[in-house]
Parts: C-alpha cells; structure tokens; sequence
C-alpha cells in the first residue's frame, strides 16, 4: 500500500503492510507458524545469507506475519521500517545495540518507564553503557549533559506514568546539532495521537504490549527508523557505517541507505540476540492496531472527562493530566499531541500512601495489574510496585511519589468508571 493514493489513519491501521494471502486468497493476514523456509535452490539460499536478496530463511530473524505488522507500524510512525522484537525492554536494547559500544553512553528524560530506568541505571552497565538522566525541560541541562561519548538521546513522548509531554521539537535541535539520535518511546502515545518522525526523532521504540495490541494479551515491541539520519556523517556509528566483518565487510549505510538500521536490526540484531517476536504475537498485535484509532479516541475521552471528575473532588489532592486545562503540559499537548494526552494519569490521594494502596484495593472495576494500555481500566500504586526499584527522588522525579496512583483509563462507560472511583475514594479516605 505504500506506492499508491496517500491514506488516511484509519485506513493504514487496517491495511498497511497487509494483503490477501497469494496462496489461500485468505483475508486475513495468516499466523506463518513456521520456522523455517524452503530455498528455491542452493543459489537463493546463498543470496539470501549475503543479503544480497530479501527474502525468509529463519523465523528467528524474519516471518511473514511478523514482516506484515513491521510494515503496518512503520507506515503509521511515517518511517521507512520497522523491526518487531519479543518485548518493548527488547526493543529498547535493540535500538541502543547498534548505536552502543562499550564506554559510550546515552542521555534520557528522567520521566520514564520505570522498568527503563533501571534498565538504564544498572542492567545496561553490564554491557560498558551508562545513562546520564535529566530533566527535559531543563533544555540546557540536556545540552550539557551530552559529550563525545554520547550516542542517543532518549525520552517518552507523552511519559509514563503522568501528565508529562516532552517538547520533541526542541530536545531534537539539540540531538541533531551533537549529530546523535534521538530516540523517542511513543508507548504511551501511540502514532495516533503523536508522530515523534514529525518532530525529528530519529528512531522510535514501542512497547506494543499496550496500546497497539490493546486488550492485554501478548507482549512485543517495535524500532521504528525514520530513515532521516545520516549513520557516515562522522566516525560515531561504526557498526552502520563500517564494513561489518559478520557479513564479508559489507558497509549497511552504503549498502542499504534508508533502510541501514532496519537491516542491520534484523541482520545482526535479531540473528545474534535473538529478542523475536513470534508470529502468533504479531497476530494479535495486527488485529489490535486495526482499531487503534477508534480505541484512543475512546481512551482520551474517557480520561478527560475522569481526570476533570477527579480534579474537582475534595478527596483528591491533585491530577496530573496534560489533557486539564491546569497543566503546565496542556500548550505542549496542543503541539505534539493534538487528538489529546492519551489515557494515563495520575493523582494523589488525600492520606499518601496508605490510602493510595486502600483505594486500589477497593475498586471493583479497575484492575490492579502491572500494566497499561488495555481497553480494561487499569490502576497501579507504582511506589509500591513498578516503580520500587528507584529512589525516593526518583520516584518524585518519574511523577510516581508515595502518594499517587497511576490509572490507565479503558474504553468502559465513563460513568460507571467515576461511580467505582466515588466508592473506593470514599473508603480509602474516611
Ligand atoms: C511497558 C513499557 C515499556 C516496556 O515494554 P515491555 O513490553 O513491558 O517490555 C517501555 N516503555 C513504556 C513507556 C512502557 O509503558
């Protein structure tokens, strides 16, 4: 679909990247649960281990169904390609491995996803890495935090877990004047409400556990490349603009172009960490994007109309919504995020934490889970969960304090989501 007329959303989030089975005829994209691939002859399957054709050889590095829902994202991010992996944490170390070697670093936002900030305050160490984090809309500190080791610059577009829009225009400036990436994480936002490619991320990672399966059922993540970056415009990407002694010297900038990151994501990336997405994930990943839009439509309306319920409710002591008019973040929203600021937010609790964790327990139709994304309303005290692995100040710093809860507003009657709130509020608080 992509040589022909230029499609709206709604109709890339059904038929980008997919077509009707040339075999069966089949509608709908089939789950290829299959391994391996047979070789026309030993002349394909050579051209085909040189990279010198594309075409499948083994699942671990490239399926049909899974190619199907690379090609979807990529479309609806407005990037050139897009490599699946098993999780969002998968594609995170994916988008860093080809850009990371021992020694270098990365600046990040300090409002993360909590599993990533500890993915890039301990585990990435293991590998020589290091992350310095600061505040974003400190736009000199991030200037100044980045040196000649540094390699991206990373950040979520609207962040979890709340309230939080980063001015991509800005923070791509920066990373574009040090001629280094900028990865932006765009989970929580989905293509829908923002295109991180427009405001000049270089890459784009996603968790599609959440929004872009929708109904909590599978894990995955996706890198986006926009194709935009330059990898031969210093000596800074070796892996990208070097000769590859994996595969005979071949140079993937020279070689592949636009498409060097996307290549080098399947060719070494997936054939040597193997973080794969299965085809029966990409099955359910497909059939949740093709409502994407309808569902964040949905996501958004409810969590206006709950965090404005919220905001005027005595027992609350504050909402962090970017979506309320009261927000530092709500201009910013109006720039990145037009369609709104999504379905997470979070709000504190009069009675800290104590009631935080009474109120989770006494709500009857929000789920108490780890997770996010879901058509189901979720809740999470992240202190005492997700995010327990940081410090105080860190906690303070990624919006998730002692005395906040985090919500994930599903596609449920709004109405009946505020009565459950009313009810457990009135039992946490009393
Ligand atoms: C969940 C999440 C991740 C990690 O994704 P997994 O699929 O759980 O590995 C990363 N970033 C954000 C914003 C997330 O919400």
């Amino acid at each position: 679909m992509t040589d022909g007329p230029t499609y709206g959303f709604d109709t890339l989030q059904i038929h980008a990247g997919a077509k009707p089975d040339p075999a069966t005829g089949a509608r709908q994209t089939p789950i290829y649960q299959t391994t391996a691939y047979v070789f026309r002859d030993a002349d394909h399957a050579a051209a085909l281990f040189n990279l010198q054709e594309v075409g499948f050889i083994y699942s671990r590095l490239t399926n049909p169904t899974v190619a199907v829902l690379q090609e979807r994202i990529a479309t609806l991010e407005g990037g050139v390609g897009a490599v699946c992996c098993s999780s969002g944490h998968a594609a995170q170390i994916m988008a860093l491995f080809p850009l990371m070697q021992p020694g270098m670093n990365i600046v990040a936002s300090t409002r993360l996803y909590g599993g990533t900030v500890t993915q890039f305050t301990h585990t990435i160490k293991r590998f020589g890495w290091s992350c310095t984090f600061v505040d974003f809309d400190d736009l000199d500190a991030v200037k100044a935090a980045i040196d000649d080791n540094t390699r991206a610059v990373f950040c979520e577009a609207i962040a979890n877990p709340g309230g939080y829009i980063t001015d991509l225009d800005a923070i791509s400036k920066i990373s574009d004047a040090a001629g280094i990436p900028l990865i932006v994480d765009n989970t929580s936002a989905t293509p829908y409400l923002c295109r991180p490619i427009e405001h000049g991320a270089t890459l784009v990672v996603h968790s599609t556990t959440k929004y872009l399966t929708g109904n909590g059922t599978v894990t995955g993540g996706a890198i986006v490349d926009s194709g935009k970056f330059d990898w031969s415009a210093n000596d800074k990407f070796p892996s990208l603009s070097q000769p590859e002694p994996a595969y005979h010297g071949l140079k993937f900038h020279e070689t592949f172009g636009p498409l060097a990151f996307t290549f080098h994501g399947i060719a070494i990336g997936l054939r040597d960490l193997g973080m794969t997405m299965n085809p029966q994930a990409a099955h359910y990943t497909l059939m949740g994007t093709e409502t994407l839009s309808l569902r964040m439509d949905r996501h958004v309306e409810n969590a206006e109309k709950i965090a404005t319920w919220l905001e005027k409710d005595e027992r609350v002591d504050y909402v962090t919504y970017a979506g309320l008019k009261s927000s530092p973040y709500n201009k910013r929203m109006d720039k990145i995020c037009p369609r709104g600021a999504g379905g997470l937010f979070t709000f504190a609790v009069k009675g800290g934490y104590d009631a935080c964790v009474k109120l989770v327990n006494a709500l009857e139709i929000f789920s108490h889970v780890a997770n996010l994304g879901d058509t189901r309303s979720l809740i999470i005290h992240s202190a005492s969960t997700t995010h327990r692995q940081l410090t105080a100040e860190q906690q303070e710093a990624a919006g998730a304090g002692a005395g906040v809860v985090r919500v994930s507003i599903g596609t449920e009657d709004a109405d009946d989501l505020i009565a459950d709130l009313d009810q457990a509020l009135a039992k946490a608080t009393s």
